[in-house]
């Protein structure tokens, strides 16, 4: 898990690369189908951390343009730093977004707890204005030290009030403020509950949200279809993930994953693609023709 554990350092480090030169829009925008269309347009959203190397290399606009031209139509990001999406004022990362004919819903974002819980909130209520900016639905952690020796109950209960406040804040503004999981969250146990069940209990309803990975739940050992019968009201959306581009490894049951979901009500949910058989882009790709071709996606 130690290189999820930096994903917030990772983060900076590609906003740090910034934007290369002064991209050009093709013209192209509006989200052509591709290879997909026979099929009517579906909503599939990319975690754009899958495309984190093009990022850096390329710059986020070039990205963009990948992405829409794949079918991509929902978008979440994971290049937060210092009241800046991707180096980009959020105003102007939105409209980016937007005139490709893509929406950007989701941001991945977060700040473990320090010794000064003021200077920990002044940093969320920052964030919060950038993501409202931005237009953003959701504002996802995308992980936390509850691992290892961090796994503790008291140290749930103090992360569980840290989640309840941003996620009172952010619902002044419309966003649902939610947490992330990797394995380690199902895989570490207090009295035989993993944390995953103990930061749901201990997190309110009204303010916090969880985006379940259904591939880190099944390498924690347990069934996504079984935590989202049995967290209903509490799992709102999903990171699509397998082990590389979606549907490969064939470990992955999606079809009762989705068919779950839909069930559920849930709307939102985002591929992530974190390693390759290709390219990243030929992956991501990948992964886009699979959903888009799969009768199970709607
Ligand atoms: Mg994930």
């Amino acid at each position: 898990m130690t290189n999820r554990r930096n994903f917030l350092k990772q983060a900076s480090m590609l906003v740090a690369g910034g934007v290369a030169g002064g991209s050009i829009l093709t013209g192209c925008g509006g989200g052509s189908k591709g290879s997909a269309s026979k099929t009517p347009a579906k909503h599939i959203g990319l975690q754009l951390y899958s495309l984190r190397e093009d990022v850096s290399d390329l710059g986020i606009q070039k990205v963009l343009e990948i992405v829409a031209r794949m079918g991509y139509s929902h978008l979440e990001t994971a290049g937060y730093s210092d009241g800046k999406i991707y180096d980009l004022p959020p105003a102007e990362f939105k409209k980016m977004v937007n005139d490709l004919g893509m929406k950007v819903t989701s941001a991945h974002l977060g700040r473990d707890l320090s010794d000064n819980r003021n200077e920990d909130m002044a940093w969320w209520n920052r964030a919060i204005e950038a993501h409202a900016a931005a237009g953003m639905k959701y504002m996802i952690m995308p992980s936390s030290p509850l691992d290892g020796e961090g796994a503790t109950l008291d140290n749930v209960k103090r992360y569980g009030d840290y989640f309840n406040a941003i996620g009172l804040i952010t619902a002044g503004v419309s966003i649902a403020f939610g947490y992330h999981n990797h394995d380690f969250e199902f895989k570490n146990k207090i009295d035989g509950v993993p944390v995953y069940d103990l930061l749901i209990e201990n997190t309110s309803p009204r303010h916090v949200i969880f985006q379940n990975d259904v591939y880190w739940t099944q390498e924690g050992g347990y069934d996504p279809v079984e935590y989202l019968k049995k967290y209903p009201q509490r799992i709102k959306t999903l990171h699509i993930k397998d082990v590389k581009a979606i549907g490969v490894s064939r470990t992955m049951d999606f079809k009762a994953i989705f068919d779950q979901a839909y069930a559920n009500g849930v709307k939102d949910w985002y591929v992530e693609v974190e390693e390759y058989d290709g390219t990243p882009q030929e992956d991501v790709k990948k992964s886009y023709d699979f959903l888009a071709e799969a009768d199970f996606v709607k």
